[in-house]
């Protein structure tokens, strides 16, 4: 039958049925329940579940979405009827009820907005990147009318509807019909809320290479303040435009950019849902893990391009899979995640790594030191130039909340991140407080960094600390540190130029042992999981380990200076790896064995970097 959609009053009336009558699957009427919670709990917002809309009626349903400015009207009069009827005094308080959709049927990937969309209801997920802090906007203007003649007036602008993008003032009093100067009362105006955010596309979704996408969103009412950035949300909206602002007021350009007016805005559970894994996944990971070689093969897997660096790459597998967050019970949170740094020449792969690691991340970010935005590694606060708003922007460490964030050249990063970096990198949040803007944010990432030396070439005869453009309050975060030289040895160097000039010829040389949709999966299935937890004897081994190397670091040389003291940070790290290890097979203890690729890991780093 033919399906005609709905206007005006009909919408209203079809709406308000919606609402009283539609009932759950158990029974229940669960829209007026809403409404009654609703009130009780003193709100004006009332969600609605669009799967409901579209099992109720599917017409109904393709109304909001293909005209949202008038179905989101007609809906929020719905609301108020149901509530007039059923709370007369409380429907009186409230001037306008809204109704915020949630569960649409499809989202939209930020780079598949175009015009075609303007003025639909659409649902996006991404990364909130920006936020401003939040303003008021005016809806409702009380103007107040002195004339020599007639008085003085008061009245209400607009006499209907809002004020909508651009603040117009009227032309003529209502009352008097006279032109004149009319001055605002706020306090007698009627203002909501309003905020803009940015929401960029999630960094596992930017295909291979290409600057990530993003859009402006505006939130008003009881919707502000919601996200932060570094969350990733879905956001349910009107598309719309707006001119882009020239410098050249005379000859205005005919471009507008994009921008959604958001119904709602739901902040999305942080870690963990990353990669679906079916049934079947999972039995093809179980299978994997029984191998006995598992975690070679694994090891193997992680850029089977670059020769070498069996040590560096098993980190990197640890690093992938992290150790278990433990929280304490007077809410002191430790960290689970594991920091790498690689310190050496140039030319030794050290970028490529980074980059394959940012690929077989289940969330990965490549960035460089300096970060690909104002934001760099951190976050900051930055004035736009053309509105004059502050705005709070999240840099990589914050966007990578919940994943690996691969920072190349760390070396080179901004001065304002290197005070901002520790607190990143150990309590894994950034805190930030400018221009009114006060904000803590998650970073809840692992870093994989790599460094160049400060001479260009990395001098064994002094420490690490030494070496890098890094003080060692920032090199003691790190869990391990390697340290790579590119030193001519005619054995090794044509293996090595065999190894290059193999996969320059043939592709199958860099074939993986294990297929790497399958290994990113693995990896998510670990951290999700697999939560291993010490065995007393691994307990035991560790604690000694601990003891006899803050021994020999005392009583070694006072004079001779170390590039990093051996302290209790240490010991976590050996914690983290040693249940990363354990994860690597999926075990849930972390046994001797685990612990003892640990320790060794530990030794070759300290060998390594200038200590005793
Ligand atoms: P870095 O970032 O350390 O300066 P790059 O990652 O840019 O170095 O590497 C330079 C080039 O040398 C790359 O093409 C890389 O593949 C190659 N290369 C260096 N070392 C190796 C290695 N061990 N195995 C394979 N290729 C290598
Ligand atoms: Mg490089």
């Amino acid at each position: 039958d033919v399906q005609v959609s709905l206007k005006g009053a009909e919408l209203t009336e079809a709406f308000k049925k919606f609402l009283e009558t539609y009932r759950s699957k158990e029974g229940l009427r669960k829209y007026m329940e809403r409404i009654g919670q609703m009130i009780v709990t003193g709100q004006k917002s009332l969600t609605v579940d669009f799967m409901d809309l579209i099992e109720y009626d599917r017409a109904l349903a393709s109304t909001v979405l293909d005209n949202p400015g008038e179905a989101i009207e007609r809906f929020s009069e719905a609301v108020k009827l149901v509530v007039e009827r059923e709370n007369p005094e409380y429907a009186r308080k409230i001037v306008k009820f809204y109704p915020r959709f949630r569960n649409p049927p499809e989202t939209h990937r930020i780079r598949d907005i175009s015009s075609d969309y303007i003025g639909k209801l659409i649902a996006i997920e991404g990364i909130v990147t920006r936020v401003t802090k939040i303003d008021a906007k005016i809806v409702k203007a009380t103007y107040r009318h002195r004339d020599p003649e007639t008085g003085i007036h008061e009245f209400i602008y607009p006499d209907e509807g809002e004020i909508g993008e651009r603040f117009e003032k009227p032309v003529y009093c209502p009352v008097c019909g006279k032109p004149g100067r009319f001055e605002l009362l706020p306090e007698k105006s009627t203002f909501i809320d309003w905020q803009k955010i940015v929401v960029q596309e999630k960094p596992e979704e930017v295909p291979g290479g290409q600057i990530p996408r993003s859009i402006e969103v505006i939130l008003t009412g009881d919707i502000v303040d919601v996200a932060r950035p570094g969350d990733r949300v879905i956001v349910i909206g009107t598309l719309r435009v707006a001119p882009i602002s020239s410098l050249e007021r005379h000859s205005p350009r005919a471009l507008f950019s994009f921008y959604i007016d958001a119904n709602n805005i739901e902040v999305q559970e942080k870690v963990l849902e990353e990669i679906e894994i079916t049934d079947e996944d999972e039995k093809r990971i179980r299978e994997l893990a029984k191998d006995p070689w598992i975690r070679e093969k694994i090891i193997a897997s992680i850029a089977p391009g670059i020769y070498g660096y069996w040590d560096i790459k098993e980190a990197i597998a640890l690093l992938l899979l992290g150790g278990v967050q433990k929280i304490l019970q007077d809410g002191t949170r430790i960290r689970g995640d594991i920091h790498v740094l690689l310190v050496g020449d140039p030319g030794t792969a050290k970028s490529q790594l980074l980059q394959f690691t940012s690929r077989l991340a289940p969330r990965g970010l490549y960035t460089s030191g300096k970060g690909s935005t104002a934001a760099g590694l951190t976050a900051t606060v930055l004035r736009d130039k053309m509105t004059g708003e502050y705005y709070l922007e999240a840099g990589a460490l914050v966007i990578a909340d919940g994943g690996v964030a691969c920072i190349d050249e760390i070396d080179k990063m901004r001065e304002e991140d290197r005070s901002a970096i520790h607190e990143a990198l150990e309590q894994q949040t950034v805190s930030i407080a400018k221009a009114g803007i006060v904000a803590r944010l998650n970073a809840r990432s692992s870093v994989l960094a790599a460094g160049n030396p400060k001479d260009g070439r990395y001098d064994p005869t002094k420490p690490v600390s030494k070496n890098i453009d890094l003080p060692p309050t920032i090199l003691s975060r790190f869990d391990l540190i390697f340290t790579i030289r590119d030193i001519p040895n005619t054995g090794q160097d044509k293996r090595l130029a065999r190894h290059i000039l193999g996969v320059h010829s043939e592709a199958d040389k860099t074939r993986s042992l294990i297929d790497l949709t399958l290994l990113k999966k693995y990896i998510s299935y670990a951290r999700r999981y697999v939560r291993p937890q010490l065995t007393p004897e691994a307990a035991r081994l560790i604690e000694e380990f601990y003891v006899s190397m803050r021994q020999s670091s005392i009583s070694s040389d006072p004079s001779q200076p170390t590039a990093i003291a051996i302290t209790p940070r240490q010991l976590e790290a050996i914690i983290r790896l040693t249940e990363a290890h354990a994860r690597l097979s999926l075990k849930n203890r972390a046994t001797v064995e685990d612990a003892e690729e640990a320790i060794r890991l530990m030794l070759v780093m300290l060998s390594k970097i200038g200590m005793d």
